[in-house]
């Protein structure tokens, strides 16, 4: 293939429109380039989409392989499929729930969408999850109990029409920089501003108006000091309150004193004050990570959601608007991963169970009782649980998930099945690898952050020793469910059409999108229910009469929370460990780091800790080392790590990068209790000096 081939970039939800050309001899994609026609990007792109969309560092995988004598060796697909089906036949015959699948956000809707079949309608597995559960699923939550409906209700559109842009435990400068122009765009006109709230002086706190420097994991505390100064200072939107919303009294009357509030927070009265004044514009409040992956991320998210409803910020130019990581992490939901059937159909409906039973020709006594305990809860089962063998599927659990090392030794205790483009940390202790066409050889699509669904289109074929991620999923299903997918090559137009008809008439309804209409449009937001409509802002519409809300609750109001009982922090600092570790993303780097460096050397995690924070903890450390290595010890694992004094992050605190593959093996494996989300962000550590003899030690070691 050799012209230029319009797709959508797979590195980041933003959706980019990339236009791409293959190789002219062998197999890859030369160039890329932002889609000047694309209507998100209008041919923006930033350099590490651009990068690693043509040219990804990693290993590639190229050909089957099955576990011989301890070692992987190659194989032929229809020996590598004859194990799988072998060992998952055998597994389910002794239970439906004894195989698990982990899917994930990097997959098309198409692929992701037939995963989903497969797992709940052809094997019935209660224990199916995309690792969008790693990242979203606090905010998910969030958005079903507040509004009925998963999803932001704002679109892009609404950026440049907000006055306030409050940018919460979130760093788009580095991991959404297409997005973040346009934000610092907006805040950069007459009247507008943008603040950032953030434990540490990130990329995009140093270019805030104000950068709100809270205490680690005390967002629920800022949110709640917040609400109660917009109480206190007579901004509470009361017209849309009393109209459009429900609760709002019982949370007011459970308010802490916002002085009191702001202490527990780690800021003044001060700061509160102009937080709360920022709301009384039109205002953005985005957030990240750094809410979700807690404990208690479910909780701050609704607090931010809350805080959009009482200051009224619920039209245009405003609204909570949660930034997505993974460039399908949205496709994931609304094909069905986390708690509902495709189009958000409820999971646990009678009607909708016998209807979707019904479409995929299966009995609806097959189908799982519950959404299962999401990926945590998956890898606990393997213990003591009925999980005996694990297909995973674009995703590298034995890196991205807590307590790392842990869920290694649980994989390799099972039958486990790994499917993916790269060779990773999990594939390292898989008994069959099915190699699998990445960005730049699928066909399919994708939906970003704000709902836009757009296509992928292969620039490049591939080995013939690869297939696509959508006809390996039908090939298994071939082998262990006949009939239920169709057989591969798999027309990835049809599994669309498929799965748009199941959300006709439902809140996310996307019957009146196709391929031939995305080709003509690149992009079309949901809900749309015709080949002519489009989704724009949610909940609110303009009329001759005056503002209406009708949101997707039972009596259409939108709902306050309720006075939160937080949980306590799962490890808080003591004696032993008396700092606190937290994780995020840095700018070169990609999920677990699959395509952005070498599994066989990766550089020693960089830990930023401030200078102060290192003098107190090894005092016998001298300023003079150019390259200082230390230990990081916590209660599950210990790594080592080259520290990069830096002011930028609090004392007390130990900065590391998610994508590192050592980084989990220190983190904690508990999780929000309404969204099984982990608690990425927060864990009890200590910095020991490396020992002489430890100088070359590996950078990830179990615990002694
Ligand atoms: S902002 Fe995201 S979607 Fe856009 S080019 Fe960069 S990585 Fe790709």
């Amino acid at each position: 293939m050799s012209e230029w081939v319009p797709t959508t970039c797979m590195r980041c939800a933003v959706g980019c429109g990339h236009k791409q050309l293959g190789v002219e001899e062998g197999y890859g994609v030369d160039v890329v380039r932002g889609d000047g026609q694309h209507p998100v990007n209008q041919g923006l792109a930033c350099q590490r989409g651009i990068q690693e969309s043509g040219d990804p560092d990693g290993e590639w995988l190229s050909q089957p392989l099955v576990r011989k004598g301890g070692e992987l060796v190659e194989t032929s697909w229809p020996n590598a499929l004859e194990r799988v089906a072998e060992r998952f036949d055998a597994a389910l015959s002794r239970d439906r729930d004894a195989v698990a699948v982990l899917g994930s956000g990097q997959q098309t809707n198409e692929a992701a969408y037939a995963l989903g079949k497969l797992a709940r309608g052809g094997f019935g597995t209660r224990y199916y999850d995309a690792n969008t559960t790693l990242c979203m699923a606090s905010a998910v939550t969030a958005y079903y109990e507040a509004f009925g409906s998963d999803a932001p209700p704002c679109t892009y559109d609404d950026i440049p029409e907000a006055e306030s842009h409050v940018v919460w435990g979130a760093n788009p400068a580095v991991a959404h920089p297409v997005m973040f122009r346009w934000i610092r765009e907006s805040a950069g006109e007459d009247d507008s501003r943008l603040l950032v709230v953030d434990p540490v002086a990130t990329d995009t706190a140093t270019a805030a108006d104000e950068h709100v420097q809270l205490d680690p994991g005390e967002d629920l505390s800022l949110a709640r000091a917040v609400l109660a100064e917009i109480v206190d200072r007579g901004a509470v939107d009361r017209e849309f309150v009393d109209e459009a919303t429900t609760g709002f009294d019982d949370l007011v009357a459970d308010l802490p004193d916002p002085a009191a509030a702001a202490t527990d927070a780690g800021v003044t009265r001060g700061t509160v004050a102009d937080l709360a004044a920022a709301l009384e514009d039109r205002t953005l409040i985005y957030w990240g990570m750094g809410i979700n992956q807690s404990v208690r991320g479910t909780d701050a998210a609704r607090a931010l959601i809350d805080l959009c409803l009482a200051s009224g910020n619920l039209r245009s130019g405003s609204g909570p608007f949660s930034l997505t990581g993974q460039a399908n992490s949205m496709g994931a939901r609304v094909v069905s991963c986390k708690g509902s059937w495709p189009g958000q159909r409820p999971f646990d409906d009678p009607s909708h169970r016998t209807e979707i039973a019904d479409e995929w020709g299966v009995p609806v006594g097959r189908l799982p009782d519950d959404v299962g305990p999401g990926p945590v809860g998956t890898i606990d089962a393997i213990d003591d649980g009925p999980v005996e063998a694990v297909y995973a599927v674009a995703t590298n659990p034995v890196a991205g998930m807590p307590d790392a090392t842990a869920v290694a030794e649980r994989l390799d205790d099972t039958f486990l099945v790994v499917q993916d483009s790269f060779r990773t940390e999990t594939t390292e202790l898989a008994d069959v690898v099915l190699p699998a066409a990445t960005w730049g050889e699928s066909e399919g699509t994708v939906v970003n952050m704000e709902r836009t669904v757009s296509r992928v289109r292969p620039a490049s074929d591939t080995p013939p020793t690869v297939q696509q991620d959508i006809d390996i999923i039908a090939a298994v299903a071939d082998e262990v469910v006949p009939g239920l997918l169709p057989e591969p090559p798999v027309d990835p137009s049809a599994m669309f059409d498929e799965f748009a008809a199941l959300t006709a008439g439902t809140k996310a309804d996307c019957s009146g999108i196709a391929y031939e209409r995305l080709d003509h449009e690149l992009g079309v937001r949901w809900p749309a229910p015709e080949s002519d409509a489009e989704g724009g802002y949610r909940y609110h519409e303009s009329t001759d009469d005056g503002e209406r809300w009708r949101f997707a609750t039972p009596d259409d109001t939108a709902n306050f929370s309720a006075p939160p009982e937080p949980d306590p922090l799962p490890e808080p600092t003591d004696e032993a460990y008396p700092l606190t570790l937290t994780t995020a993303r840095e700018a070169d780097g990609y999920n677990t780091g699959v395509r952005s460096r070498s599994v066989d050397d990766p550089d020693p995690v960089t830990a930023r800790i401030d200078p102060v924070t290192v003098a107190n903890e090894l005092p016998d450390s001298t300023e003079s080392d150019d390259d200082p290595a230390v230990r990081l010890e916590t209660r599950r694992g210990t790594i080592t790590a080259r520290v990069d004094p830096d002011p930028a992050v609090p004392e007390g605190l130990v900065w590391i990068p998610i994508h590192h593959p050592a980084t989990n093996a220190l983190t904690v494996p508990a999780t929000d209790p309404r969204s099984d989300e982990p608690n990425f962000k927060q864990c009890a550590v200590r910095l020991r000096p490396v020992p002489e003899t430890d100088a070359d030690a590996p950078v990830r070691a179990p615990l002694d």
